[in-house]
């Protein structure tokens, strides 16, 4: 009862204020009147540690540095997205999606279609049975999900599994994104360095493990590196993780950007084929690894936001449910864009960056070290000592680069460390090479 008088009392005073306020625009005074009305918020203090606590990505930074240089003059090295044309058949196939009106909602695990050419793609691949759907396929067959880009994968792969205090275990230097996934979740990234050949071993991963930790990330071809992993090394891991009953999350995204050197794994089913080396492909990998891939920088639709995540059957239903809540979906339409996209050839734009690759390799390793990039289109440099400190000699170089209008990323946006730079060589051959001249010349 006395709630009901309350609540009519307030309707009451919206009623009063709703009047005065018609009044307040029919009559002069309307400046006094809205004063009084608009008592200062005060945002700030209202926004979660959760937001205000990190810092926007570094690479945004290096974006907006750039913009004051002159377009004809900029060479911009720092572009993590492939410069060739999406394939025709692609674009064809959204544009008639959305003609033919499918943009409503799809299922929240993806669409049929598309699920079945990723598990005819994982069959092949990496010999593992994915059912179907969840009805017909028995408990034990890995799942599947598509996601909001790889980075809807990995975040749900991170809120299923991490409980507050939880570790994860990320390469250093690493994506971006890693450390704040665990971050989102109140759980702990325990930082793996990887320097100075960037390579994510069992030997590195053992002394960090404690009861706390949940999932191991393993990113091969590697961001911000390019370095892939020995067969032996994703073995390793597996069996690490296998017998300390941790999640391998095997990012994959780069996985068709191999070079020749790495393709050294057949796939399981179709031995013709060759891959840079994956933990997923071992025997009986199903119950222990996540892997994580995307369509994004395959076929240069990073907008599109699609990628998927298969594995463990229970937590891709977790993850799945999660996904119901916080994305819904990936894009209905670009969905079906993507249908047909696992078997169209991409080994052209692959041998493309392959030599953009050697350029840069040829061209820098006179001057310093370069971890030779297996694979992605990154290679992480080293700057020469004289530029200062351990923990600000990527920025110094940068700084300088920028005033010869180049643009790379220092190595603090991707690790505790700051002594290297990434550098992207999806960038037209000319420019490309311009720019090495450039970044060799500093470092003479
Ligand atoms: N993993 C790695 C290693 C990446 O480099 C990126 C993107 N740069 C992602 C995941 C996220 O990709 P997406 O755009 O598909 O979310």
């Amino acid at each position: 009862m006395g709630s009901r008088r309350r609540s009519s009392a307030s309707l009451e005073r919206v009623v009063i204020l709703k009047n005065h306020a018609r009044r307040a625009f029919e009559w002069p005074g309307v400046l006094l009147f809205r004063r009084t009305l608009s008592i200062p918020m005060n945002i700030d203090a209202l926004i979660a540690t959760r937001a205000s606590t990190i810092n926007g990505s570094g690479i945004r930074r290096v974006f907006e540095i750039g913009a004051s240089i002159p377009p004809e003059k900029k060479i911009d090295l720092s572009i993590g997205q492939p410069d060739f044309p999406v394939p025709q058949p692609l674009r064809d196939a959204a544009c008639r999606a959305i003609q033919e009106g499918k943009n409503g909602y799809p299922l929240t695990r993806g669409i049929q279609e598309l699920r079945d050419s990723i598990a005819a793609r994982l069959r092949d691949d990496v010999g593992w049975t994915v059912g179907p759907s969840r009805l017909s396929s028995s408990a034990s067959d890995p799942g599947v999900v598509v996601t909001a880009g790889t980075s809807g994968a990995l975040v749900l792969a991170c809120l299923a599994l991490l409980n507050d205090g939880d570790e994860v275990i990320i390469p250093d230097p690493y994506f971006v994104l890693y450390p704040y996934l665990a971050h989102f979740a109140n759980a702990k990234a325990v930082k793996c360095s990887t320097y100075p050949d960037f390579r994510m071993t069992a030997a590195r991963v053992e002394p960090l493990i404690t009861p706390r930790t949940k999932l191991v990330i393993l990113n091969s071809p590697s961001n911000p590196a390019g370095v892939c992993n020995s067969e032996q090394e994703c073995r390793e891991l597996l069996e690490l993780c296998r017998r300390r009953n941790i999640v391998l999350l095997s990012d994959e995204i780069y996985d068709e950007f191999a070079y020749s050197e790495s393709r050294t794994q057949p796939f399981v089913g179709k031995g013709e084929r060759k891959a840079c080396a994956s933990p997923a492909r071992l025997a009986g990998s199903e119950d222990c690894v996540l892997l994580v891939r995307g369509y994004g920088k395959t076929y240069g639709v990073t907008g599109w936001r699609l990628g998927y995540a298969a594995g463990p059957r229970r937590l891709i239903e977790e993850m799945t449910k999660l996904q119901q809540y916080l994305y819904v979906s990936s894009p209905h339409p670009l969905q079906w864009g993507v249908v047909g996209a696992l078997e169209l050839d991409m080994s052209r734009e692959v041998s493309e960056y392959e030599a953009r690759r050697d350029l840069v390799v040829s061209t820098l390793s006179k001057v310093t070290d370069v971890p030779l990039p297996g694979g992605a289109f990154y290679a992480f440099v080293k700057v020469p000592e004289r530029f200062g400190g351990e923990h600000e000699r990527g920025e110094r170089f940068f700084q300088e680069a920028v005033k010869r209008n180049v643009l790379v990323v220092p190595g603090r946006t991707f690790s505790q460390r700051d002594t290297h730079f990434r550098l992207s060589f999806a960038t037209p051959l000319e420019k490309l090479r311009a720019g090495l001249e450039v970044l060799a010349d500093m470092m003479r």
